[in-house]
């Protein structure tokens, strides 16, 4: 089988989330099982991308409404990161360091629908090209969910229409709303068929592709299930189009993800190793930031927005120091700026005891997974997240709000085979007390280690998920050609 994943990210080229660390390991653990699986996202510039040698293996000019661009497939010469990996170069469109938006500013890019459109319409253009075609396209989110329209309904990609296509929902919060104005940007298509493009009145990319491709999943059952009663407008799709979706447990990248091995760690440790390995990390983390490292460390990793339920941080940390609990509190993240300001205010108001390094720093989040002994995440929805698998595989106890991805990989200690806290409520008191209770376990040391080793010998690979995605392109590789 030859699998095409069509993404705006992908881990090491362009990362914003867990989107690309999905479809950075994803692949290789496909290509690793005999299902050839390659990669293509816009062409950024990135640093990791401008360091890459590439190969142009295609030229080509496509409309983008009245107008044409030119554009440049490029292959990664090698294939070092265990799948082959093109991106598409639009250099009036991408030429940029930003992914979605201004690094420094956090503006979003204003030519949004312009960007991904085009990237969209070159993947097609150079695959209709291409003598042997792919058995399926996989599109990750709404930045590449036209191209099951685009290819039944646009006249120019007629060759491609018989072709299967799946849609993964790896955030149904951001959707590609625009104008239907927009829709001048797509080449001709069936008019009759323009109510595809519409959701609520507006030209909705994700609704688009969750109508017109042969199979969605997303990356959990339960957030699977939570869509069809919340997701930003687009319940009632999900309902209707419930007999061709599934959710699939995202997994993580054991070459990257793996405290014995990971490059951004100076101490390597094993669950054989873990008192000393975890205690050794412990202490420069806590050096770093001025900690004592004799007490408990509780740290948060992530974007500032609703979604991640930062904002119930300052209040929860300054209620659990303002009582005089004895713990260090870490904030690794950016976004809302109000909340920039409030974490700001509190490293100066509680020298010691909290700190926040308002940035983006992936080596600083490899420490924090390895030198920390909770990491919170109060989500008020979670598709999968991959923070707490990161956690635990590192040994390190998450405390996590019951949805989602969370309530599928996280159970209560209280439970037969816990691995964590959990809480229900989205509130100061179910977070506080959930938090107490890991602090409890942290004064018996036996209990507290025996259950770091716990989950960290828990298999949060892809390999079983891998083997889910397998059976699903299986399923419709035989209505293909049975
Ligand atoms: P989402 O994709 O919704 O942001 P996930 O839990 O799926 O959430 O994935 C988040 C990924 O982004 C993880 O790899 C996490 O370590 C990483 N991450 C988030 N914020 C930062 C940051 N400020 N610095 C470094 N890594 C971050």
């Amino acid at each position: 089988m030859n699998i095409f994943y069509l993404s705006a990210e992908c881990y090491p080229a362009a990362k914003v989330g867990g989107l690309a660390d999905v479809v950075g390991s994803l692949p290789k653990y496909l290509c690793r099982q005999g299902v050839k699986t390659s990669v293509v996202i816009p062409k950024y510039r990135t640093d990791w991308i401008q360091d890459q040698p590439f190969e142009t293996v295609f030229s080509g000019e496509a409309p983008l409404g009245r107008d044409s661009f030119s554009f440049e497939v490029q292959k990664k010469q090698d294939d070092d990161l265990g799948f082959p990996f093109y991106v598409i170069d639009i250099p009036d469109r991408f030429d940029r360091p930003g992914i979605y938006g201004d690094l420094q500013s956090g503006a979003a890019y204003e030519d949004d629908a312009e960007r991904f459109f085009s990237f969209q319409i070159a993947v097609l253009e150079w695959i209709r090209s291409l003598a042997e075609k792919p058995d399926i396209f996989h599109c990750h989110d709404h930045h590449t969910a036209l191209i099951p329209f685009m290819m039944t309904q646009c006249h120019r990609f007629k060759s491609l229409q018989k072709l299967p296509t799946i849609v993964t929902v790896h955030n149904a919060e951001y959707q590609g709303r625009y104008s239907h104005d927009k829709q001048k940007f797509l080449p001709d298509f069936n008019e009759t068929k323009a109510g595809l493009l519409d959701w609520q009145g507006r030209l909705n990319c994700l609704a688009t592709g969750l109508k017109c491709c042969w199979k969605i999943s997303t990356v959990s059952p339960s957030y699977m299930k939570e869509l069809r009663q919340q997701s930003n407008g687009l319940e009632r799709l999900f309902v209707h189009e419930k007999q061709k979706s599934r959710g699939i447990l995202n997994g993580i990248d054991e070459s990257i993800w793996n405290p014995e091995t990971d490059a951004y760690l100076s101490h390597h440790y094993s669950v054989q190793t873990l008192e000393e390995g975890k205690h050794a990390n412990k202490k420069e983390l806590c050096n770093k930031f001025s900690f004592d490292a004799g007490r408990p460390v509780i740290s948060f990793i992530g974007r500032f927005v609703e979604q991640k339920g930062a904002d119930l941080l300052p209040d929860l940390f300054s209620m659990l120091i303002d009582k005089g609990t004895d713990a260090n509190f870490i904030i690794l993240g950016t976004g809302n700026p109000e909340l920039h300001k409030r974490f700001r205010r509190m490293s100066a108001e509680y020298i010691g005891f909290f700190d926040a390094s308002l940035n983006y720093n992936e080596k600083l989040a490899h420490q924090i997974y390895a030198g920390s002994d909770f990491m919170i995440m109060p989500s008020r929805f979670e598709p999968c997240g991959l923070n707490q698998l990161y956690a635990m595989r590192y040994g390190t106890i998450p405390i996590v709000r019951a949805v989602g991805g969370l309530k599928d990989t996280v159970v209560d200690i209280a439970k037969p085979n816990g691995s964590g806290f959990t809480f229900r409520d989205f509130t100061l008191e179910a977070a506080g007390q959930a938090v107490e209770r890991g602090l409890e376990l942290y004064q018996y040391k036996t209990k507290f280690y025996a259950l770091c080793q716990k989950i960290m010998k828990l298999d949060y690979s892809w390999n079983a998920s891998a083997q889910k995605y397998i059976e699903m392109y299986q399923q419709i590789n035989s209505k293909t050609h049975g």
